[in-house]
């Protein structure tokens, strides 16, 4: 593997990353332990130590080699949880020292109620074990209270870390004028019906809606009237699309329906009560009506979603060549 690709997959691939930030922490924090311990005769200690470092590299290069990062991870975290808190046992005050960023390096690895769950097991195993009980009670107490607050303090930015990430990627997906999926997502989503109707064959059907003459709107009444009839299509297209459907702004004034519909005669039904929606509904905010054409075309067997979309793009163009406000379906299925 080259060195780019290494950079690549450290980069993209959060996970990997900390665990490659663990694996130079056992192998540079924890072998002068294990050295020590080895030249002091202490064979368990030795034992702890040395079997961290070997969880914990194993389970990297495992992740390497087999780009399971995610199952890697999780074995990772269980594993770093219950040497932690043998460690508590066998190295006393020093185990209960590295319990605390054992606690934390499992919110980076794992979802954050198993880190949770895990630093909680532990402390109740190192609890109930009475290993707390060989310290004066509020050094104990001491010792019970930072360790939750700093399980809590982690579940927290863990949280908030997730709730960012959800939002942002709720942002990417989502066309900021019209609320609705983007073609970023389209693409995305145009794969996943290949592997369906691969797998299942039901009839997959394409709509390609472009708005017509939608230029004169701009030009006539400006860019801002023309934002707000894009604004209610959208709004129409939603209520008009059912939940099994999804819509796409595809770019400026197209937009993309993929449907589950009943056959080729299906998707020209519904492209039909589409474009008679919009032509009843929808107007240029001075009351002329504004209208739409339609293209649409039936996924076949073996096509690429570039042929696919093509044929509904070639459909939309014959709409519009041939009087526009029309629905044109591809006949080649
Ligand atoms: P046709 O019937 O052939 O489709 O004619 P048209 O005028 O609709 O087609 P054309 O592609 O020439 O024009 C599309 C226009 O859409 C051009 C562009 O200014 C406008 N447009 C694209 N995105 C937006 C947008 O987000 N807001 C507004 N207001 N206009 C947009
Ligand atoms: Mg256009
Ligand atoms: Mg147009």
């Amino acid at each position: 593997m080259s060195l780019k690709a290494i950079q690549y997959r450290l980069q993209f691939d959060f996970q990997l990353a900390v665990m490659t930030l663990l694996s130079a922490i056992a192998l540079i924090g924890i072998t002068p332990f294990t050295v020590l311990r080895a030249l002091n005769g202490q064979w368990l200690a030795f034992t702890v130590d040395f079997s961290i470092q070997a969880g914990i590299l194993g389970t990297y290069v495992h992740a390497w080699r087999t780009g399971n990062t995610q199952g890697a991870s999780l074995v990772l975290a269980y594993f770093i949880g219950t040497m932690a808190t043998v460690a508590v046992f066998v190295l006393g005050r020093a185990g209960q020292l590295w319990f605390y960023p054992a606690i934390v390096a499992n919110f980076f690895l794992v979802e954050r109620r198993h880190a949770l769950l895990i630093a909680l097991a532990g402390l109740a195993v190192i609890f109930l074990g009475g290993e707390l009980a060989t310290l004066p009670p509020t050094e104990a107490a001491s010792y019970l209270i930072t360790v939750i607050v700093c399980a809590l303090l982690t579940y927290a930015f863990a949280y908030r870390t997730a709730m960012q990430r959800s939002q942002l990627e709720a942002l990417a997906a989502k066309d900021p004028l019209t609320g609705l999926f983007n073609r970023r997502t389209l693409l995305d989503a145009l794969q996943g019906v290949q592997r369906d109707f691969q797998r299942d064959r039901e009839p997959r059907g394409l709509l390609v809606l472009d708005l017509d003459h939608f230029k004169r709107i701009n030009d006539t009444y400006g860019h801002l009237t023309g934002d707000h009839v894009l604004v209610s299509l959208a709004q129409q297209l939603e209520r008009c699309v059912r939940d099994v459907d999804r819509l796409f702004r595809f770019g400026g004034e197209e937009f993309v329906v993929l449907a589950i519909p009943e056959g080729e005669a299906g998707l020209a039904t519904m492209a039909e009560n589409l474009r008679r929606a919009i032509e009843e509904n929808l107007d240029d905010g001075h009351g002329e009506p504004v209208t739409a054409s339609i293209g649409g075309a039936m996924l076949l067997p073996g096509e690429s979603i570039q042929d696919w979309f093509a044929r509904a793009d070639t459909a939309l163009y014959q709409a519009k060549n041939t009087g526009r406000n029309r629905v044109v379906i591809d006949p080649n299925a």
